[in-house]
């Protein structure tokens, strides 16, 4: 195997699978509240099919899977699926990003069947607030999803916080805090304006967050073992847990931009914030063989921009998160 490496000598090793668009939380900043329509259920690509992917991406160089979606847990049997692609020789790394609210059930099953890690994304620690920025969820479900992914050894899990100015900034030192009394890894993550409605969304400056967080005490760099990403990583005094800036907005990291995503009606994106895509479906579903679905990965490769503009203020983004697992 040679490894995969797009035009711009990055080294291409990740595949993000959105396994469906659906969602049972409705974000303010990821889904616009009468909701988006929904792919059909033959629109979306099955195990089997995801697989195949899997497979042959594996056999040209990917390593790593995450799975995302909309919310990965909605989809029955996902554990199915993990099984089938721990069964790849070559992927070494499975993890998935979540909402959380349907860990508590599915944990033990999904770590059984070769899940490693979890991201899970939860903005505030306040359950009034937790129904107003999901619009329907339950703090409780996803406090539960986060103690049953640690209990179970899934490792590490990592609490995504999307940041917004005069909504959930004032809890930026009660999720530091969190590193040191419960060990929790917090992850702060810049606010991107995707939609037409995100403009009002600010952003807060990772300056602004540490001096905050400093207040309990100084941030030491810290350099995380597993899960090579782009977030810079810091520690609290005392702390077992780490503290991540992510800042896809102000100070983007494209340079170092390893994945291609599959979205969950088998489009490869180049990149999140990019409108193209590439069609795997057609091929899949007419029987194409292996070497002609491989070009297609290679193309999707060869399309990568060199990064994206964010910071001129265009998302150049077609679907909602939602669509693409953000
Ligand atoms: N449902 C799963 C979840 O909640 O993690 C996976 C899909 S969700 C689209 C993936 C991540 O994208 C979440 O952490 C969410 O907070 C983030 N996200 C969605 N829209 C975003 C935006 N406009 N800016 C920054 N992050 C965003």
């Amino acid at each position: 195997m040679t490894g995969l490496s797009d035009s711009f000598q990055r080294p291409i090793n990740y595949l993000r699978i959105s396994v469906t668009d659906r969602c049972n939380l409705r974000c303010i900043y990821c889904m616009p509240e009468e909701g988006v329509s929904m792919m059909s259920h033959s629109g979306i690509l099955s195990y089997e099919e995801l697989y195949t992917v899997a497979k042959a991406a594996a056999e040209m160089g990917i390593t790593k899977i995450r799975l995302t979606g909309g919310e990965p847990l909605v989809r029955l049997g996902l554990a199915d699926l993990i099984r089938m692609l721990a069964g790849i020789e070559t992927i070494n790394d499975i993890s998935m990003t979540t909402n959380g609210t349907r860990l508590a059930k599915f944990a033990a099953e999904l770590k059984e069947a070769g899940l490693q890690r979890v991201n899970i994304s939860l903005d505030t620690l306040r359950p009034e607030r937790f129904r107003q920025i999901t619009r329907c969820g339950n703090l409780e479900d996803t406090l539960d999803g986060i103690d049953a992914a640690r209990k179970t050894g899934l490792d590490p899990v990592k609490i995504n916080v999307v940041v917004m100015a005069g909504i959930n900034d004032d809890e930026i030192v009660d999720f530091a805090a969190k590193t040191v009394s419960d060990g929790w890894h917090v992850r702060f993550i810049e606010h991107m304006p995707v939609t037409d409605d995100d403009g009002e969304i600010k952003l807060v400056s990772v300056s602004e967050m540490k001096n905050r967080i400093e207040s309990l005490g100084r941030l030491e760099p810290h350099k995380m073992e597993v899960g090579n990403g782009p977030a810079r990583y810091y520690q609290l005094p005392g702390a077992a847990g780490t503290i991540g800036f992510i800042t896809p907005v102000t100070e983007h990291f494209c340079y170092q931009c390893n994945r291609i995503r599959l979205t969950a009606d088998g489009k490869l994106r180049p990149c999140l914030l990019s409108e193209d895509e590439i069609d795997l479906r057609e091929a899949l579903r007419s029987g194409a063989p292996p070497d002609e679905l491989k070009n297609l990965i290679k193309e999707a490769i060869a399309r990568k921009p060199r990064s994206h503009h964010l910071a001129e203020g265009r998302a150049g983004n077609s679907r909602p998160f939602s669509q693409v697992g953000g």
